[in-house]
């Protein structure tokens, strides 16, 4: 670790690295459950003095219309977060339990370099259009629309994927021209910490343009979907959590943007390689213990076929690597705190209750960390609990389907509509299912939709809105019409 036990990290109000006045609090490495260190715990007070900075650079500084500097500072943060990657890379596997070889990808270094879509968008966006003269009502009139940002963005982030979540609010709002308050999850402050002490020292972002605000109190999340002074909240989490930021931020209407759970499924059709696609899906339910909102957890495969799957996807569980998340070859590290890991030995309890068995898993390894096995569920139907409800474990739900329709069926039989998957040689069926299934991404046969320029979302309760991608940046953008008279 680069980043010593003992050490304190701290809030950004301001443009000023500060400590919480709630004093401090811990951080804990999920794979050894030894303390690494604190956080500075922001309280109310930190919260409103944060919203104010955020609201004042919003008003009274030039910010919101000068795309040059705000393009020139997310260039310059990606740039520095890239020099200080080995440091930031140590807290994410220390503080996150990310395994080393994920923050390659999706857990730090492509979150990084994605700061560039944004940025480059707001290069070449249209901010302003003509749409020419015409007599509305009789009056000649030259009309324009200018795109212009929000104002102050409350920005509320989970555990799971610190940095991709961070960085896939932060760009957008920013590029747009939108000041932002972060509130990151309590269990990895140091995450956010970390960003902010490289805003304060590395880059040219004005004062009060970006803050953040560590704290082990959720209140102050809540604080930031009631204040009147902010005019987004975005926020990424539960689906129960997003329910009450949405009622919340209804007392001052508010744009509420909504990244929630899932209960994604992995569709195999009855002509699919079946060891391909069980191997496929046993690699994404484990991907970081499973706490991924987008992971598949429900395998949808043919009735003829089910027992050959529960051995294919057994056997791939078998193969994949557990453990301590420094390892390069880990892809399966512990969850994120006793809390979280006492939640899903819940779920196993209760999969067992409802008549399933473990065809592998449903356990905790000996020794310290908060680790639980791969574990395949087989003999329930979607009615059950534990094939409705976001487990956020490596845990994997397999399910019987007779015919494409009744498919279908079953994978849409959620109140979620994250993600999904289908495996199947015939694209004609590939296509008829896609087409049908209710969610905000689908990979076919392997493919990955995961990319800047690729707009991430769920339906029904995963979400409102869109992350990523071009439509991801105008989420962060009011349209004004501009209607002028011609002579
Ligand atoms: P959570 O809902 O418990 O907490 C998320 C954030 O909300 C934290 O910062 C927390 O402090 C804050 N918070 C808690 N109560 C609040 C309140 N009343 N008002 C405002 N903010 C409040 O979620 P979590 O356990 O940190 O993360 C796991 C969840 O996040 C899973 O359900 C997962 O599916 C979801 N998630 C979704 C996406 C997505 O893009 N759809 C991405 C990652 C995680």
């Amino acid at each position: 670790m680069t980043v010593t036990a003992g050490a304190v990290t701290q809030l950004l109000i301001d443009g000023r690295l500060a400590l919480g006045g709630g004093g401090a609090f811990p951080t804990i490495n999920p794979a050894t459950e030894e303390l690494l260190g604190t956080a500075a715990d922001g309280d109310a007070a930190d919260m409103g003095r944060a919203i104010d900075a955020a609201r004042a650079a919003f008003d009274e500084t030039d910010w919101s219309r000068d795309v040059a500097l705000r393009v020139h500072c997310l260039r310059q943060l990606r740039d520095a977060l890239n020099a200080d990657i080995e440091r930031l890379r140590d807290i994410t596997v220390a503080e996150v339990g990310a395994p080393l070889r994920l923050t390659q990808s999706g857990h730090l270094q492509g979150p990084i370099n994605d700061l560039a879509f944004p940025a480059d968008t707001a290069e070449s966006y249209p901010w302003r259009v003509d749409l020419g003269v015409a007599e509305p009502l009789g009056v000649p009139t030259r009309r324009t629309l200018v795109r212009e940002p929000f104002g102050v963005v409350g920005a509320i982030t989970p555990w799971n994927f610190p940095h991709q979540v961070t960085f896939a609010k932060l760009g957008p709002a920013l590029a747009a021209g939108n000041t932002v308050v972060l509130k990151p999850a309590p269990d990895t402050p140091w995450c956010a910490a970390e960003v902010g002490r490289i805003i304060a020292d590395k880059t040219d972002f004005p004062p009060g343009v970006v803050n953040i605000v560590t704290s082990s109190d959720h209140r102050l999340g809540a604080m930031l979907a009631e204040d009147p002074r902010v005019d987004v909240v975005s926020f990424t989490g539960s689906t129960a959590t997003g329910r009450s930021v949405m009622a919340a931020a209804s007392q001052t209407i508010k744009k509420v943007f909504l990244e929630l759970g899932g209960k994604s499924a992995f569709v195999v059709l009855d002509d699919a390689d079946l060891v391909a696609a069980c191997t496929r899906a046993a690699f994404a339910v484990t991907t970081h213990a499973g706490q991924g909102c987008a992971l598949t957890t429900r395998l949808v495969v043919p009735r003829s076929r089910y027992d050959e799957a529960i051995s294919a996807v057994v056997e791939a569980m078998a193969q994949i690597p557990v453990g301590d998340p420094r390892d390069p070859n880990v892809l399966c590290g512990p969850l994120i705190s006793a809390r979280q890991r006492d939640r899903v030995q819940g779920y196993l309890d209760l999969a067992l209750e409802e008549g399933g068995t473990f065809a592998c898993g449903g356990g905790r390894p000996s020794g310290a960390g908060f680790f639980i096995e791969p574990t395949v569920i087989s003999g329930l139907t979607n009615d059950a609990r534990v094939a409705r409800e976001e487990i956020f474990g490596p845990v994997l739900v397999v399910l019987a389907y007779d015919g494409d329709a009744d498919a279908v069926r079953i994978a849409n039989d959620s109140p979620y509509g994250l993600s999904g998957t289908v495996f199947g040689a015939d694209p004609e069926r590939v296509a008829w299912i896609v087409a049908r299934l209710r969610t905000g991404t689908i990979n076919v046969n392997g493919g990955q939709w995961y990319s800047p320029d690729v707009p991430f979302g769920g339906y029904k309760q995963s979400g409102i809105g869109r992350e990523m991608g071009l439509a991801g940046f105008e989420e962060y953008l009011e349209t004004k019409a501009i209607a002028e008279a011609v002579n």
